[in-house]
């Protein structure tokens, strides 16, 4: 089998196997290896990750794990260059058709991967990501069962499963004039908060929502990434829609599996010189800045928010990737504004800016009172899992929706919208970091914070959900 590098992990043999694949981006990577370091540890099974080359992930790092390379065939121009919806686009188009020479490869893989010997239990089924419908596919044809694990939340997938009734209607594709129209299918969205945002090449974005949508119906069994007493009726309609065995919400993932899971599945290295500082500074009084892997800004944005943290008067700590500021590439002190380092880490030791942060760690920090994010779902997932209120800055994919509920259906936050203008957001810290101005919203991120407490206690929602699954896949 030519180009298929297939690493053993250490220990960890236990009576089944579980493949498990995921989708080559932070926000896919992490939900996918803690569901594996959950069911690792608790049904004590083995797991074999599944990765493709693009976005590689490192085996060293999950000594308990096993991983086999999957070629990917994504054209390195798109790797280097493309949108997600353009990578997963190549991906389908490069692994689908029985004649294709990469879906063969992902077959040979799955095949060599699948067959049990002395060291490797029998495998009980394949995990994937619901935008790999060809790996689906080449598992179908080995006869290997599949659960499909959504890294979004219930409503992000219910919104899915409405798309062709939301086409149908007319309310898709979207028009400028009906934006912010309610959709009184699914409240409390509005057609601004489905998943087309202003740049976004429609065609491309039906198509692999369609694929989605199809992955999970084919599946044997569908998990999410959310719980029980979060999103009751997306739950609920998600399961009188969809005929699959089980549909289970075993979220937070990153509160399930193991706490040493925190970080090793990160793309990026993760700065922990910002924890010291945390320790530092007093409780509640920090605002977290970060827009999570991929979402990004011109560089005019870039000083709006670089004034606005500096003279908002609260402490911060900011996340600069190294590419966050579009066309780019300079290093972070060349483009922040003048006197900005100094005047905030040296004479006021008022915030502190890095490259990647400890997202977990820095969220369950006490000093952190609110968190400014781009609304993905694993961040937002991971601010309500800490009680900590959030300023939505959404720019596509799901993060539009998921800012609606963090608004209206948990009020544990509020979109900052318009063009990003420094006195606007100033005054959106103050409203999120003032004692008065913020207080109801930490009101109910503290109450939706002991729901996630006792969805994970001994008998909680999602530890049911999880002995669920265990004995599920034993059960294949
Ligand atoms: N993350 C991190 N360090 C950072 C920013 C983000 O480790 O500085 C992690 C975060 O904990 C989350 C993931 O990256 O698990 C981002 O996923 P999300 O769904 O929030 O957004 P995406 O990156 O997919 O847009």
């Amino acid at each position: 089998m030519s180009g298929v590098g297939v690493t053993r992990g250490g220990g960890g043999v236990g009576r089944r196997r579980v493949l498990v694949f995921p989708l080559p981006f932070e926000g896919h990577i992490n939900p996918m290896l803690q569901l594996a370091g959950a069911l690792h540890g608790r049904g004590g099974l083995s797991v074999t990750v599944l990765h493709t080359r693009f976005n590689a992930l490192d085996p060293s790092l999950h000594p308990e794990l096993a991983f086999a390379e999957v070629p990917d065939g994504v054209p390195p121009d798109v790797a280097a260059a493309g949108s997600i919806a353009e990578i997963i686009h190549a991906m389908n188009a490069a692994m689908e058709g029985e004649s294709s020479p990469t879906w063969t490869s992902v077959r040979d893989v799955l095949a060599s991967v699948v067959a049990a010997d002395e060291e490797k239990p029998p495998a009980a089924c394949l995990i994937i990501d619901a935008n790999l419908l060809a790996v689906q596919k080449a598992a179908a044809s080995l006869g290997l069962p599949t659960l499909v694990l959504r890294t979004g939340s219930a409503a992000c997938l219910s919104c899915f499963l409405a798309y062709p009734m939301l086409h149908e209607k007319g309310y898709l594709p979207p028009k400028e004039s009906r934006l912010y129209e309610p959709l009184k299918e699914l409240p409390p969205l509005r057609i601004r908060d489905l998943f087309y945002s202003g740049q976004a090449n429609h065609e491309i974005i039906r198509e692999i929502l369609a694929r989605a949508i199809e992955t999970v119906r084919n599946s044997d069994g569908l998990v999410i990434n959310t719980f029980d007493e979060l999103e009751p009726p997306e739950l609920e309609r998600i399961r009188g829609e969809v005929d699959v065995a089980v549909v289970l919400a075993v979220g937070p993932l990153h509160k399930l599996s193991p706490v040493d899971y925190a970080g090793r599945s990160s793309l990026l290295r993760q700065d922990h010189s910002c924890i010291e500082w945390l320790d530092t500074q007093a409780t509640g009084s920090v605002l977290y800045v970060s827009f999570g892997s991929l979402a990004s800004m011109d560089s005019d944005e870039f000083l709006e928010v670089a004034g606005a943290l500096h003279s908002s008067g609260h402490p911060f700590l900011w996340v600069i990737r190294p590419d966050l500021v579009r066309g780019s590439h300079a290093t972070t002190s060349t483009r922040l504004p003048d006197g900005f380092e100094r005047a905030v880490e040296e004479e006021g030791r008022r915030g502190k800016v890095i490259h990647w942060a400890p997202q977990q760690q820095v969220l369950a920090h006490h000093a952190v009172g609110g968190f400014w994010t781009h609304a993905g779902w694993n961040s937002t997932l991971e601010s309500i899992s800490e009680g900590v209120p959030m300023i939505c800055r959404p720019q596509f994919a799901d993060q539009m929706m998921n800012t609606r509920y963090v608004q209206e259906a948990w009020g544990v936050g509020f979109e900052l919208e318009g063009e990003l203008k420094r006195g606007e957001i100033e005054r959106a810290i103050r409203k999120l970091m003032g004692e008065k101005e913020g207080a109801g919203l930490r009101e109910r991120a503290e109450k939706l914070r002991k729901k996630v407490a006792g969805c994970l206690e001994s008998g909680g929602s999602s530890q049911v959900a999880l002995d669920k699954l265990v004995k599920y896949i034993a059960s294949l």
